[in-house]
């Protein structure tokens, strides 16, 4: 199959008839209910980029295993150059959309994947890379979403996955048939989950001996018997509701989160890339969230553009934008922003071949890239919220706007810089709010701390990788630790002396 179009993949999400509850209810018609359709969007934007010629060196790549052109979001990564083009590929995405586009936790999985199972396969004669790339391939060849699932709800953190009072916590094998396994549990905050037409399954954590059960990685399609979805919500996600484009801010684009249910879920052996094997999952964490880090250091700088774009917009038609302050808060917010991409870009070109083949970012980079992102993105958007003003959170609806009594009102005392129509002004804060405090703040604010990760994760991995032993070698060494000292030499000079040296 070639590349789809944007509209035929929202026709085959709508044709997989997925088990989808919001507020309480089970949804029918999802592809076009107001709260989950600008996420949907999202990814339609994914394909609908790869078909434009100008971006084709970004969104598409050559699969190393038939020698096509696949999206970029199911290639495999054969050099430096592909790890670097994927993260520009996000800033561009993120650029477009303002939100998360929940395309790359697939790309992540299946990369992490890749190395892990042939690893695996080495280390324990298993035969699970082969079954991989046959799946890689069809989803290439099909031109799929795949979503990475990792996170398990985890109940008390305190005890490991056996350990706990309700073993469906953490998902695991329940049962072990000739045909294939059947697994039960969750995954949480899943990124993406409503929108994809597969799910590939991951441990959460590194396992130990007893948790042989939870060790387990496999694929399956979205709409498996006892596949179900519990949508998340947003802030102001009602706002989508309202028949306006206005108020939402962002009215085309949106994230998208769920907790995604295993209830008996069986699985075919062919679809089965871990089972039981507790050494390996650490590495599978390891090297899924360490792409999806890189990934931060693409996405969020593309949706840290649309802010500082808009903010700076916001400064115009406030008539500040000659004020010295507010230029040196927009050079505030692009210092950060472009150190998150340049993080971003050193993990990739200092990325590595894998024994599989396939090549990886450099995990200390690429954990310092989303450490950074911890934080980065909470000063950008304090700055913008800064520039933008406390109109942002106190205007007026839309309805107050287009009311014939009323509206002229609010565009009289809510006129900015002369030649800015107002409804324009408002627009623009509300995109501000939208990204900040709304909707897409889900994406920009908080997944930046807690997605593919919280902060201490990371501490932990730059810590173990930081080589401290090397440093300390190299102060010892300047230093002249451990050197036989003569104390006979430790006089201070007398002046005669130094003037003769
Ligand atoms: Fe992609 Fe960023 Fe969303 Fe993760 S948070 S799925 S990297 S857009
Ligand atoms: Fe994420």
């Amino acid at each position: 199959m070639a590349l789809r179009t944007p509209e035929e993949f929202v026709q085959s999400l709508a044709d997989l008839h997925l088990q989808i509850y919001l507020f309480g209810e089970k949804l029918d018609d999802y592809v076009n209910h107001p709260i989950i359709r600008p996420s949907i969007n999202c990814i339609a934007m994914t394909y609908e980029l790869a078909r434009q010629p100008e971006f084709a060196d970004l969104m598409l790549a050559t699969s190393h295993l038939t020698g096509n052109k696949v999206n970029r979001f199911t290639h495999i990564h054969q050099s430096t150059d592909d790890l670097a083009k994927k993260v520009k590929m996000q800033r561009l995405l993120g650029q477009k959309t303002g939100s998360c586009f929940q395309r790359c936790v697939g790309m992540d999985a299946i990369n992490a994947l890749y190395s892990v199972t042939y690893e695996t396969d080495q280390a324990k004669g298993t035969e699970y890379h082969a079954r991989f790339k046959k799946y890689v391939q069809y989803l290439q060849e099909n031109d799929l979403v795949a979503d990475g699932a990792m996170t398990d709800p985890k109940g008390d953190r305190g005890l490991a996955p056996h350990e706990q009072p309700d073993p469906d916590v953490y998902l695991h094998i329940v049962e072990r048939r000739d045909e294939g396994i059947v697994v039960r549990g969750a995954k949480a905050h899943q990124t993406g989950a409503c929108n994809s037409h597969e799910i590939i399954v991951m441990p959460t954590v590194a396992m130990r001996e007893g948790d042989e059960d939870y060790a387990v990685s496999f694929s399956c399609p979205a709409n498996a018997r006892g596949v179900y979805y519990i949508y998340g919500r947003q802030s102001c996600d009602t706002r989508k509701l309202e028949d306006n484009d206005l108020d939402v801010g962002n009215a085309r684009f949106g994230g998208q989160e769920a907790l995604m249910v295993f209830d008996d879920v069986f699985v075919p052996w062919e679809n089965v890339y871990l089972c039981g094997e507790v050494e390996f999952s650490g590495a599978l964490v390891e090297r899924f969230a360490g792409f999806h880090r890189q990934s931060y250091g693409g996405c969020k700088v593309g949706v840290g553009d649309v802010l500082i774009g808009a903010a700076a917009t916001a400064a115009d038609m406030n008539g500040v934008a000659k004020a010295s302050h507010i230029k040196d808060k927009l050079i505030e917010m692009t210092h950060l922003n472009e150190t998150l991409f340049s993080c971003g870009l050193a993990c990739s070109h200092e990325g590595v071949q894998m024994p599989a083949g396939n090549y990886q970012i450099d995990m200390l980079l690429a954990n310092v890239c989303k450490q950074n992102v911890t934080r980065f993105p909470y000063e950008i958007a304090r700055l913008a919220e800064d520039i933008a003003g406390g109109l942002m959170v106190t205007m007026p609806s839309a309805q107050d706007l287009a009311d014939e009594k009323i509206g002229p009102i609010v565009e009289k005392f809510f006129v900015g810089q002369c030649d800015t129509p107002t409804i324009d002004r408002m627009r623009i804060l509300r995109l501000v709010e939208n990204l900040t405090l709304g909707t897409a703040a889900v994406g920009y604010r908080t997944e930046s701390m807690h997605g593919a990760g919280s902060p201490q994760a990371q501490r932990i991995m730059i810590g173990r990788q930081s080589n401290i032993n090397h440093k300390k070698e190299l102060a010892k060494a300047l230093a002249g630790v451990g050197k036989p000292w003569d104390k006979g030499k430790a006089k201070v000079p007398t002046a005669e002396a130094s003037h003769r040296r």
